[in-house]
């Protein structure tokens, strides 16, 4: 299993000093026809904004 080593979105409820403290997260493709070539056609599903 991996581990998210860092993760910049600061907004986050997760994220604590660049840090995901979620026990998982599931990444999905962000292009509308799910065809990925790059990592920024990558999103973060876990995300939660903070309260
Ligand atoms: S859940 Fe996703 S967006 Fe939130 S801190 Fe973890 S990796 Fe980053």
């Amino acid at each position: 299993m991996s581990q998210v080593s860092r993760c910049q979105v600061e907004e986050c409820m997760y994220n604590k000093n660049m840090e995901c403290h979620a026990e998982e997260i599931e990444v999905l493709s962000s292009t509308t026809n799910r065809s990925v070539s790059q990592s920024a056609n990558t999103m973060c599903e876990t995300f939660a904004p903070k309260g």
